[in-house]
């Protein structure tokens, strides 16, 4: 299909710093946003395009990865942060924690001193056996976040009064100071902006206007989830006040190593161990793959190192297209000991020339 390359994508050098990627990759993403590109699908492929490449090169791991062996670095579903499909959009945490940055850029994340704003984002793991990456699973997680206070509706004020107005800001929120021959904006550090001051606290949450809570979220994990992937759960992040929406919750996920079974994305691998008489005979195994055993046909005269392709049997990919393959590698291994008998045979083979 030729991708493209990831650098070229965001116009750096291979050498670039994160510092420049990241400046990059702000620049294009601004230019291609769908929010400014209604009803342009080359805008969109574009902007899917600048987050791929962003979300592997922000990443030294994966940009260590992609140097070395290229797209190959990531081909199959465990592509990094599951690029493939597009029916994750909202469970999914494609962009990693571009979402933010993007809402940073556009404005979404209020900023201003006064007013609603959005709460921030948190982050709950949840270690996942490899079976259970196989089938998905459905599990519950439970976190501390923050609520609004339900007695004083997040005023923070006793029931019964009210919050006053900050003297040290009369209510603006910000303080402007002198500075040189500038005049400089601040938070006021009174009321931290809020432009009020509570005399008569709330005592159910101190005069905070938020409570501590345990949140219990129950949640589907997709079959073919992959190591380190994040599902991103809109609106179940931390408070963001009165009237303000909530952060996300980003569920990264933490999948168990298996003992044989080794993961390429939605490929597994598998080493499988021959004698030489399988080898030159050639034979009938029987191999485990992730959704139970398979017969294999080995023909006769394989070579050490010889890789067999069994199709569709790897992991299930993350946009439900089917499954990966398993790859088994047979290692031809040769005995450390030998019975009487099987010493006598072995001295025959040599005799004979083999
Ligand atoms: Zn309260
Ligand atoms: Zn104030």
């Amino acid at each position: 299909m030729g991708k493209s390359d990831y650098y070229d994508v965001l116009g750096v050098a291979r050498d670039a710093d994160q510092s420049a990627i990241k400046n990059a990759f702000r620049k294009l993403a601004m230019k291609y946003h769908p929010d400014k590109n209604p009803n342009d699908p080359a805008a969109e492929n574009k902007f899917k395009e600048i987050n791929e490449a962003y979300s592997v090169l922000s990443d030294e791991d994966k940009r260590a990865q992609y140097d070395r062996f290229g797209h190959a670095a990531f081909d199959g579903a465990g592509a990094p942060g599951g690029f493939h499909g597009g029916s994750f959009e909202d469970i999914f945490s494609r962009f990693g924690d571009i979402g933010d940055m993007l809402g940073e850029l556009f404005g979404r994340q209020g900023g201003g001193s006064r007013g609603p704003r959005r709460g921030s984002d948190l982050q709950v793991a949840v270690r996942i056996s490899f079976e259970e990456a196989v089938s998905g699973k459905k599990t519950d997680v439970t976190y501390d976040r923050h609520d609004v206070c339900g007695t004083c509706t997040g005023s923070g004020a006793k029931p019964g009064t009210k919050p006053q107005k900050c003297k040290t800001c009369g209510g603006q929120g910000r303080i402007a100071r002198q500075q040189g021959f500038f005049m400089v904006q601040t938070t006021c550090p009174v009321c931290q902006g809020t432009g009020e001051t509570v005399k008569d606290k709330c005592g159910d949450c101190a005069g905070h206007g938020v409570k501590r809570v345990q949140r219990t979220l129950s949640v589907k994990i997709p079959a073919g989830i992959d190591d380190g992937m994040r599902m991103r759960v809109p609106s179940e992040g931390e408070t963001g006040g009165p009237g303000g929406q909530r952060g996300d919750l980003h569920i990264l996920v933490q999948v168990d190593a298996h003992p044989f079974f080794k993961r390429d994305g939605a490929h597994v691998h598998l080493q499988r161990d021959l004698s030489f008489a399988q080898a030159a005979l050639g034979d009938e195994l029987t191999v485990p793959t992730v959704t139970g055993e398979e017969r294999v046909h080995v023909p006769p005269g394989t070579q050490h190192g010889t890789v067999l392709r069994l199709r569709n049997r790897g992991m299930p990919r993350l946009d439900g297209a089917g499954h990966g393959d398993q790859f088994v590698t047979l290692n031809l291994v040769v005995p450390t000991t030998l019975t009487r008998e099987q010493l006598e045979l072995v001295q025959k083979l040599k005799a004979s020339g083999l």
